[in-house]
């Protein structure tokens, strides 16, 4: 853990929020590696999810709120965690979390634990006052269930289909934890898949099996993956089953992402209080009835995280020691470097050129400082899964070297080719 989290700030993959001002405690932002890899994440899920289907469409809802929405949804009252002071050193702490012994001074004297709402209450507009209250969303799932009426009249789909959206969500987590694990600002994934309630059960399992087989797909190893079901007395206040994809983390199993049977909870409580019909009319059975809901909901960054725990090697090329990030090709921040064997300018236009030429295709770096060895050291660091290097013979051959990461084979292949080269490579990984 400490040496991906050292790797993070080495590298510029995370910075701490406001670090010139001694820093925002759990809040973090993404640097120049870290962003790619982040949009790489999601993009990797929106592919999955949206694109490659045709019975899931994509939203982006607002992230602030009225009451309204989360008074039906139980959020108001229910998504709380319980909270106890420690009564020695007065920390606080959520209770569920540390097992009666305080994780500051070793006390086991709590106060009584105190239902501690998570969400962020915040002023839309000039006056504060109660009927300006507003909040940003804890979750993104509730756009999907007040958009559901709009999605459905304006696509026509039918059960079974899925809204899907990514975007930011927030939590006042009362201890925020391990790096971006466990944050107050944080990207969720999340997908709701609305389904005839008969069909439920049949749905939930296929959902389970696709969103394990996402993560193995994307280079997480079998043995650091599982699925966990919860027990009934673990489930929210809106679920009929639930169960997790768990990552072995540094610390123990934790949770990837939660598949839940949501029922037709949120869009009864919605038509509730709404007035609004948030239901299906089967034209041809004459059928009416409220859809249930299968959610896979993920977390973007700590999904990030899992990939870069779970792809941080140190091994040995040639006798010397590096530092080497085995990310999946289409998640590495920069898929190519391209690297001029020397700083002269002989070399500079051809460098250009391959450059260009790659940029409309896959992320690229460019680097032409210090020797080509601490230049492939570099890239290993950060998960660049080829280098392609300009040398003087290039400019007689017009081809270059393609230089892999893991195995650190090179192979020369002619300029004209080296899309479809590097294009055939990811695709087989
Ligand atoms: P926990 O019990 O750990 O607080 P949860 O079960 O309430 O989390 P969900 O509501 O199921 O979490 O959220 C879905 C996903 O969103 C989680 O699996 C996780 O990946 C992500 N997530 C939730 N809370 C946070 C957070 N504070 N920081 C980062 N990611 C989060």
């Amino acid at each position: 853990m400490d040496k991906v989290v050292g790797l993070c700030k080495r590298r510029g993959f995370v910075f701490q929020s406001a670090e010139i001002y001694g820093g925002f405690r759990s809040t973090y932002d993404y640097g120049p590696p870290g962003v790619n890899l982040l949009r790489n994440v999601k993009n990797a899920w929106w592919e999955a999810m949206v694109q490659r289907r045709d019975d899931v469409v994509g939203l982006d809802a607002a992230v602030l709120s009225p009451p309204a929405v989360w008074q039906a949804s139980g959020h108001l009252s229910n998504f709380t965690d319980p909270l106890v002071d420690c009564r020695h050193c007065h920390q606080r702490w959520r209770e569920d979390r540390i097992e009666g012994v305080c994780p500051n001074c070793g006390s086991t004297e709590f106060t009584e634990a105190r239902a501690f709402n998570l969400m962020f209450k915040t002023h839309a507009g000039p006056i504060e006052d109660e009927g300006a209250v507003a909040y940003l969303r804890p979750e993104t799932a509730q756009g999907m269930f007040t958009n559901f009426a709009n999605v459905l009249q304006t696509t026509r789909k039918k059960p079974p289909f899925g809204i899907a959206q990514v975007g930011k969500s927030f939590r006042n987590e009362i201890t925020p934890q391990n790096f971006v694990f466990r944050t107050r600002e944080f990207e969720q994934m999340e997908m709701e898949y609305f389904v005839p309630p008969r069909e439920a059960d049949e749905w939930f399992r296929y959902w389970l099996d696709e969103r394990y087989r996402w993560y193995l797909d994307m280079g997480i190893h079998e043995s650091e993956l599982r699925l966990r079901h919860h027990g009934a007395d673990e489930l929210s206040h809106y679920s009929a089953a639930t169960a997790d994809v768990e990552f072995l983390f540094p610390w123990g199993w934790d949770e990837l992402e939660g598949i839940a049977n949501r029922t037709d909870f949120d869009l009864l409580a919605h038509a509730e209080a709404s007035g609004e019909r948030l239901e299906y009319f089967d034209q041809p059975s004459g059928e009416r009835y409220v859809p249930y809901v299968i959610e896979p909901a993920a977390g973007a960054t700590r999904t990030m995280m899992a990939f870069l725990l779970s792809a941080y090697h140190e091994d040995e090329v040639g006798g010397e020691a590096r530092t080497v990030l085995r990310l999946h090709p289409r998640l590495a921040p920069y898929q190519v470097a391209v690297l001029p064997l020397s700083k002269k300018e002989t070399l500079a236009p051809l460098a250009r050129e391959v450059l260009t030429s790659l940029q409309p295709h896959f992320m690229c770096d460019f680097d032409v400082t210090q020797s080509i060895g601490r230049r492939y050291r570099r890239q290993d660091e950060v998960g660049t899964p080829w280098c392609v290097t300009v040398d003087f013979d290039s400019i007689d051959d017009r081809a270059v070297t393609v230089r892999d990461r893991d195995t650190t084979d090179q192979a020369r292949v002619p300029v004209e080719g080296l899309v479809a080269e590097l294009r055939r490579r990811i695709d087989r990984a």
